[in-house]
């Protein structure tokens, strides 16, 4: 039924360059002229020349074949007695079997989706629809610094890749896949039901359209193989442990003139001896002495980027206070965060004998005790 209505819409001859009294001998020989020009070993990446080639191979599956285009003759003589199809998103395609032969319900179908094929559009009828590839994973260990002001690296992969023996088609080089004959090219098969017809996914060509008979020796039939990779990436500025970075189109390849997948980089992010992150911001901790806490002291506070900076602080700080110095924290798209200085005040041991002196008459001359108020 579906591959019928396809005839009407498909002038094969037209689409092999024939005549139409053209000979068995004439149609093979310009099949496999035009196979041979319009095959993705010669024409790698283009999907104008894949689909001419997937069209090719489906005229050549009719005409090619004594009983099958009579068949196509004979339904091309009686024209069109039931019409339109459409398709929806992501290839998913269904038939309105006997319900009139206007294609008005094609035309609305097609507009409410956007892009349905009405029958005076020539709706493509081989293949389905363009696959976006996979999504590849990739894990990237990256140092603190490096999150911190961003990193230009390079990532080795193995991952799924464009077959580079047969560009994708999964034939042998030399051979070029034909039209699946149970499903007539199309990938999809039409399941009846009452009105309407739903199509699913061709179980033999496994929803390619195509059957490879000299399957490509590298890939094995299947377009695909693992093969190492570079892409060189950049982390932006301030990326974060366990954070996902997407790269556009770096992953699995597209099938059938689709877009390739992305790469999703993991980032995991080793810990800084002495620095950790906050946010935005960067915490450090300083020890200082009793007496720079006791009477203040301008103290030098180091930085991720190696230079120090002097924080000031005032008579009286406490082990454990917190002081920020500006914009000395991660860069990130928004702005720059600041560094949380943490101070903890050294108690001194190991006291020689001024230095014990010296703390006795501290006690001396103290008034208060710290307890006293518990
Ligand atoms: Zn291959
Ligand atoms: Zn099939």
């Amino acid at each position: 039924m579906a591959a019928q209505r396809d005839w009407f819409e498909k002038d094969y001859y037209k689409t092999l360059g024939v005549e139409q009294a053209a000979t068995a001998k004439e149609i093979t020989k310009s099949y496999r002229k035009l196979a041979r020009d319009l095959h993705p070993d010669k024409n790698p990446g283009d999907a104008v020349a894949e689909e001419k080639f997937k069209e090719v191979a489906a005229a050549y599956d009719v005409l090619g074949d004594d009983e099958k285009r009579k068949e196509y003759d004979e339904v091309r003589r009686m024209g069109p007695m039931s019409g339109a199809g459409g398709q929806g998103p992501g290839g998913f395609r269904f038939n309105f079997g006997d319900m009139d032969g206007s294609g008005g319900l094609g035309d609305l179908f097609g507009s409410m989706f956007g892009r349905g094929d009405g029958p005076g559009r020539g709706r493509s009828s081989t293949g389905v629809g363009p696959r976006r590839g996979a999504d590849i994973t990739a894990h990237l260990t990256v140092d603190f610094k490096d999150a911190i002001d961003g990193l230009s690296t390079t990532l080795y992969l193995t991952a799924d890749a464009q077959c580079s023996t047969c560009h994708g088609s999964g034939a042998k080089p030399g051979t070029a896949p034909t039209a699946c004959a149970a499903c007539g090219g199309r990938g999809v098969v039409d399941d009846n039901q009452g009105m309407f017809s739903f199509s699913s996914p061709c179980r033999v060509c496994g929803g390619s359209g195509v059957r490879i008979e000299d399957p490509c020796p590298t890939c094995s039939g299947t377009g695909v193989e693992q093969r190492q990779r570079e892409v060189k990436t950049r982390l932006p500025s301030g990326v974060k442990d366990g954070q996902t970075i997407r790269v556009k189109g770096r992953g699995g390849p597209g099938r059938n003139g689709g877009p390739a997948g992305d790469l999703l980089v993991e980032l995991t992010v080793t810990p800084h001896p002495r620095f950790a992150r906050s946010g935005d911001n960067l915490t450090v901790t300083v020890p200082i002495t009793f007496a720079e806490a006791a009477l203040g002291a301008d103290i030098d506070v180091p930085t991720l980027d190696g230079a120090s900076v002097t924080l000031r602080i005032k008579p009286g700080t406490q082990t454990g206070s917190r002081h920020r110095v500006k914009g000395k924290g991660v860069p990130t798209k928004h702005g720059i965060g600041d560094l949380i200085v943490t101070v903890t005040v050294q108690v001194p041991t190991d006291l020689n004998d001024d230095q014990r002196a010296a703390i006795e008459q501290l006690v001396t001359a103290s008034s208060t005790n710290p307890q006293d108020g518990i």
